[in-house]
């Protein structure tokens, strides 16, 4: 049988080894790495990812020394002994026929802790200590410390290592004006501000021999004022390639740019054509990178020839046998990455442990675990939203019986809602997703059967999933004409004024009014317009690719007005990663805030509301609520009065900031349970 993705599945030689498909799994730090047990529990992430077929793993960044720490304790490279430890997961990748490199990551003045230190003495605008400033004879002891990082990971059994050169991170630091003022042999001049790097190169490969692979992650696109000029990145990038570097991996934008990179709004693939001008520079392998997230994706970027391979990492938290279902024709099987950093990005960023918001199992293998079973129970699930989707599938995969109730005509839940945000496109394909593991697992899907106490007494167990219903406040008006709910405006696509007030400022506010201002094609599925809207030059002759531009964002020809009656920030509660973006896009489409307030009336002429003690009006065409939810819990109550085997999960259960991460966990917990 011919594949699917013939370019995706190629081996790639590099001469004295080769790696098995174009697959690069990018670095992602999990939490795994400071965990109690942390090394068996890493080894069991890492390892399915290889059983999954990845062609070649790279771990999470790990420090060569002390002032490198992500933050304090991190993980760090600089003994035989911790070494030792890490080859339960070299042991357990290659047993799985898999690759895996060690990340050397130093952080420089990203690090989170009061040792760090940098090339200048400059705090990072996302930093919250003010780094010192290496010495001239630290500057040599640190690359010392990377050659010495890299001979222990070959020690420990590794492939390879990466050498992180992008996101903004040391080596970065140094080779921008932006963080390095220094006047030494290490700063100033282009030839100087790249030698940290290759230095670094140099004495690893002195340090590890011929047949050890090295990647370097290479930033092709700070965008940050004084970060590289495109001559400059080309021009280390050769020097990086005559050093003996295997493969070049690609960086988009450090952490402390203001442009998103990977969250759901920025378009599939968007910056490939970053990797494609380097193509023609050197001729050693190319990776590329951000936001590919299917295998009909990665295969079109190897087919137009922009890269030698692909880099995906939160593809495969989503789901660890990417590459194996690609394999088998059976892409539509793929749990797809929403790119939504609620479970990942959002998780580290909060010190906890990464997860998937699609896949709670992700870096929870050793805990959480679908086994078969040998006693199929019967089992009712009642509502397909996002918490019913994963109880009913799950439970089905496991050998269950498994009927599943959904009152519309369709699956999904609010979750079909939030797929029709611009932007929110990617959350289809969980839906998608769903649909085949339904049809695969043999549930019986009854739609527009809104089911009751009555038809739930037959069954071993019940699993309740009835959601949320939208909060209706208690606000004089509230039924006049011009009053509309989320669901109506999105949903239903009920007429909207050119004047709006919105009340709230949630999640649900924030994609509502997103939706309100956004003009024509969504942005999210063109490249261009995207790349036009947050001001980067794609001819890269702007330096770090933003120098000199203005974003162009398109506005909506209404005026839309946010309401909250608390006094705080607007939109604080939104994702860690994510909400500076919902934030941004609704500001530069014109968005009007109004905090502060009691409401109270509306009518005929808008709407009526009171601030710091002052009544005021605004006239407005229409007040769309997004003012929360509330549970959907009448069916659970009555199921318990009767004494009927039953579990409420998600939104159900508690309405109160209820989002699809906790459904599908609750959902998945619940169905590994039976
Ligand atoms: P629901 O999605 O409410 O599903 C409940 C289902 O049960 C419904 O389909 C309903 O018809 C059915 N039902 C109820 N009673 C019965 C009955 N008696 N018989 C049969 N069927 C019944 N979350 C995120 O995590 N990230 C986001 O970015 C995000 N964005 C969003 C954007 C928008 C615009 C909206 C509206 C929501 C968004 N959410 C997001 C929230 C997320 O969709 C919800 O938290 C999630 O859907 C809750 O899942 P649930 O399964 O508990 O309930
Ligand atoms: P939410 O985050 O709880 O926000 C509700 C908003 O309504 C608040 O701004 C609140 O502000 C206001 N409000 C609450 N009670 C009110 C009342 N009685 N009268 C008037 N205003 C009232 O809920 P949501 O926006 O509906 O979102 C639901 C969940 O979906 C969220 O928890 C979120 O996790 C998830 N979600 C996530 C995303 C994402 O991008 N990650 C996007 C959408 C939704 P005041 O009390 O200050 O007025
Ligand atoms: Fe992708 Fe969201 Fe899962 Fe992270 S949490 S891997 S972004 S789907």
């Amino acid at each position: 049988m011919t594949s699917a993705y013939p370019l995706l599945l190629s081996p790639l030689d590099l001469g004295f080894t080769t790696i098995r498909n174009r697959t690069l799994m990018g670095s992602m730090h999990t939490g795994l790495e400071e965990e109690k047990d942390g090394y068996n529990k890493m080894a069991a992430f890492y390892a399915e990812r290889a059983k999954g077929g990845v062609g070649i793993i790279v771990t999470g960044g790990i420090s060569p020394n002390i002032s490198g720490w992500v933050s304090p304790f991190a993980s760090q490279m600089s003994s035989k002994r911790t070494a030792k430890k890490h080859r339960v997961i070299t042991e357990a990748v290659h047993k799985e026929g898999g690759k895996i490199c060690m990340q050397i990551l130093h952080s420089g003045r990203y690090g989170y802790h009061p040792f760090n230190a940098a090339p200048s003495s400059i705090k990072a605008p996302i930093g919250m200590f003010k780094p010192r400033k290496l010495m001239g004879f630290e500057v040599d002891s640190t690359i010392n410390d990377y050659a010495s990082a890299a001979k222990l990971a070959q020690f420990a059994g590794y492939d390879g290592v990466e050498i992180m050169g992008s996101e903004g991170y040391l080596i970065n630091q140094f080779l921008a004006k932006r963080t390095n003022h220094r006047d030494d042999k290490w700063g100033g001049e282009y030839e100087n501000r790249m030698r940290f790097p290759l230095e670094i190169v140099r004495k690893i490969r002195e340090a590890v021999g011929k047949e050890f692979i090295i990647i370097f992650r290479l930033s092709m696109l700070d965008l940050v004022e004084g970060g590289s000029s495109w001559e400059e990145i080309v021009k280390l990038a050769k020097a990086l390639e005559k050093e003996g570097v295997n493969i070049i991996n690609t960086g988009i934008g450090w952490h402390e740019a203001r442009i998103p990179t990977i969250v759901t709004s920025v378009p599939r693939a968007a910056f490939t054509w970053v990797t494609k001008k380097m193509k023609s520079e050197v001729s050693i392998p190319l990776v590329t990178t951000n936001r590919i997230n299917t295998p009909e994706v990665a295969e079109k970027i190897l087919a137009d020839g922009d890269a030698d391979m692909v880099s995906m990492a939160r593809p495969f938290l989503a789901d660890s046998f990417f590459v194996a279902k690609a394999a088998e024709g059976k892409s539509d099987q793929i749990n797809t990455c929403i790119a939504c950093n609620q479970a990942c990005l959002d998780h580290v960023f909060k010190r906890e442990i990464a997860s998937c918001l699609v896949n709670p199992r992700a870096c929870h293998e050793t805990e959480l675990n679908y086994t078969q079973t040998d006693s199929p129970k019967k089992v009712a699930v009642v509502g397909s939203g996002p918490a019913g989707l994963s109880a009913a599938t799950l439970a089905a995969q496991r050998g269950h019986i498994v009927t599943l109730f959904e009152a519309a005509n369709q699956i999904g839940g609010q979750f079909n809602i939030a797929s029709q945000i611009p932007g929110k496109e990617e959350f289809f394909e969980t839906l998608r997703y769903y649909k085949k593991m339904i049809e695969i697992h043999g549930v019986t899907l009854k739609l527009n059967h809104k089911v009751g106490l009555e038809e739930l007494t037959d069954f071993d167990k019940v699993i309740v999933a009835t959601g949320v219903k939208a909060r209706v406040p208690n606000i004089e008006g509230i039924n006049h004409p011009s009053v509309l709910s989320y669901t109506q405006v999105v949903k239903d696509k009920l007429p909207v004024g050119k004047k709006v007030a919105v009340i709230g400022s949630g999640g649900i506010g924030y994609d509502v009014s997103e939706y309100l201002l956004h003009q024509g094609k969504s942005t999210a599925l063109d490249v261009d317009l995207w790349l036009k809207e947050w001001g980067i030059d794609k001819s890269l002759n702007a330096r770090s690719g933003i120098e000199g531009l203005k974003p162009e964002f398109s506005k909506a020809d209404r005026e839309v007005f946010m309401f909250q009656r608390s006094e705080g920030k607007f939109g604080d509660k939104l994702g860690k990663t994510s909400g500076w973006v919902h934030r941004a896009a609704v500001q530069k489409r014109g968005i009007q805030y109004i905090g502060g307030v009691q409401y109270k009336k509306i009518d005929d002429l808008g709407l009526h509301f009171t601030q710091d003690g002052k009544d005021q009006l605004l006239q407005v065409d229409n007040v769309v609520i997004c003012a929360g939810q509330e549970s959907e819990n009448e069916l659970f109550n009555q199921l318990t009065q009767k004494g009927i085997d039953c579990e409420i999960i998600g939104g159900a259960k508690f309405a109160s900031e209820v989002d699809a991460k906790r459904a599908i966990k609750e959902g998945a917990q619940a169905a590994s349970k039976l």
